[in-house]
């Protein structure tokens, strides 16, 4: 690893003071996934701002039902928060699917929607990426790409996102609360995370002199009919091959309203309206289940290898639909093991 330096502001107006006057620096919480990329020489920041000093690490429920997640609260402090279990239970079934309890224990709020892909290519420096070095090249196009995108790619970069929490908080319509030079701004998250386009070696829409210093959720209308399926080629510590947050708000045997992100299959959450939609007045059921992910994806591209992630997606959608329809996640408590225990 390269030499640098740590700095460890005390206040948020330091902290973006240091990102102001030194653009090659890099903010630093947990550590769990930057250590690793400054290690492999895909990261070589001169200057690290350890905002871990800030106080950013609280779990607020608010009056009106909503609950602020401080981007500083640790992976594991918020999938086991009684309130977040109770009343976003999506949220914390996502999280313990994902890392392993010691990650967890380190990763932070923030720092989980900041991960980077887990592209082997992105992470060999002998390999050329565009989303690494723009202008490069995309080894993984035309190299092995089993684990890469069948949505919303593009020729510059087939990249995936690793994260399973944000692909519960694209389901349910999560805010993002950063702060910079201008003040703060709420960014909804179908317009955090980017699609590579022409430049992939942005992942997100977060100015290079903000923060993120919250998530914040509004009072869910999911919290007995959801489900966090993730499906990967080992059953712990292990990326997404495809994974779905399904979501259904049933009224007398009625669907009234539905979310549908699907993981491990695009630059960021994948969602489509018209596939939510389709499943209005309709009852739950295999069949406008299966109807809805030919919808989701329809406009899917597979790349050499990686076609199967399509019919795997088709039926982990219906399959995730089905147990949010029977209320699984909502009948057997989290701490009692019915979720993955990595
Ligand atoms: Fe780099 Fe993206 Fe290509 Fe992977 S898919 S090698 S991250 S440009």
């Amino acid at each position: 690893m390269r030499p640098f330096e740590l700095v460890r502001p005390d206040t948020m107006v330091q902290a973006i003071e240091y990102l102001q006057a030194y653009p090659a620096a890099k903010v630093i919480a947990g550590g769990t996934n930057l250590l690793d990329l400054m290690k492999e020489d895909v990261e070589q920041p001169h200057i690290l701002i350890d905002v871990t000093r800030l106080p950013l690490t609280s779990i607020v429920i608010t009056d009106d039902g909503s609950v602020r997640i401080g981007a500083l609260v640790k992976n594991a402090d918020l999938a086991y928060n009684p309130d977040v279990m109770k009343g976003w239970p999506l949220i914390s079934a996502a999280l313990l699917a994902g890392a392993s309890p010691q990650l967890r224990n380190m990763a932070t709020t923030a720092g989980n929607l900041l991960q980077r892909t887990r592209c082997y290519y992105f992470y060999d420096t002998a390999a050329a990426c565009n989303k690494r070095s723009p202008g490069q090249g995309c080894a993984a196009i035309k190299g092995h790409n089993r684990i890469h995108a069948i949505l919303g790619s593009s020729d510059q970069c087939v990249a995936t996102h690793p994260s399973d929490f944000c692909v519960a908080l694209a389901a349910l319509d999560a805010i993002v609360v950063v702060q910079g030079p201008l003040g703060e701004r709420r960014i909804a998250f179908a317009d955090f995370h980017r699609l590579p386009g022409d430049s992939p070696e942005r992942d997100t829409t977060l100015d290079r002199h903000e923060i993120v210093t919250a998530v914040e959720l509004a009072p869910s209308a999911y919290a007995v009919h959801c489900d966090y399926l993730k499906l990967r080629d080992r059953r712990s510590y292990a990326f997404a091959l495809v994974s779905v947050a399904g979501c259904l708000e049933i009224r007398d045997g009625v669907i009234v309203s539905a979310r549908i992100a699907l993981g491990g299959v695009a630059h960021k959450p994948w969602r489509d309206n018209r596939a939510e939609q389709s499943l209005i007045g309709k009852a739950p059921g295999k069949d406008a289940f299966a109807a809805a992910a030919s919808i989701l994806l329809s406009e899917a591209k597979p790349l050499r290898d990686n076609a199967f992630k399509i019919e795997l997606s088709q039926r982990a959608i219906v399959h995730a639909l089905m147990r949010a329809a029977a209320g699984s996640l909502h009948k057997l408590p989290l701490e009692l093991g019915n979720r993955p225990l990595q």
